[in-house]
């Protein structure tokens, strides 16, 4: 793999032991920013990651800028992973932080191909939003919007 002399690596982190070659991975897509690979315990089949070369642990700490590049692979990254495994659809998942279930803390994507049928789910139980708690949060995400 490609490591630009600017990137990021923690040493204790498995993201960056498979940037720095240390470990292997089955890459599907790689240039100076980003490597795409598939996951090692896919949830589906062609379950995929996308990950910064640099170490940002999620994206509270990574600039915006490289995000930006990173998020803007993704529809092809992801068009590419679906039809691969005649998937019609797929989720793109972030998990942002532990408590968000994130295991790995070096900032990735998931690309989640979906099929009617399939044996992954998530559970997703909506609940209400009353006007009161709308308006209240809205001010609050507002104001540390500046
Ligand atoms: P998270 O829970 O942090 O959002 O997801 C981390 C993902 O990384 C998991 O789906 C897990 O299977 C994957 N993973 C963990 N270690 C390795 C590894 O060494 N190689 C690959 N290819 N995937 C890994
Ligand atoms: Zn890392």
């Amino acid at each position: 793999m490609t490591v630009p002399q600017n990137v990021l690596n923690d040493p204790d982190c498995i993201f960056c032991k498979i940037v720095a070659g240390q470990i292997p991975c089955h890459k599907i897509y790689e240039d100076d920013t980003l490597v795409s690979f598939l996951d090692i315990g896919p949830l589906v089949p062609g379950h995929a990651l996308v990950i910064p070369k640099s170490h940002y642990r999620n994206i509270f700490d990574i600039p915006p800028e490289l995000f930006a590049r990173i998020s803007a692979q993704l529809p092809a990254l992801a068009c590419a992973v679906t039809t691969a495994v005649e998937a019609p659809a797929c989720h793109i998942l972030l998990n942002n932080g532990s408590q968000a279930m994130q295991s790995v803390l070096h900032l990735h994507y998931h690309i989640i191909p979906r099929k009617n049928g399939d044996r992954f789910f998530i559970p997703w139980r909506p609940g209400s939003l009353d006007t009161a708690t709308a308006l209240k949060l809205v001010s609050e995400i507002k104001n540390r919007l500046g």
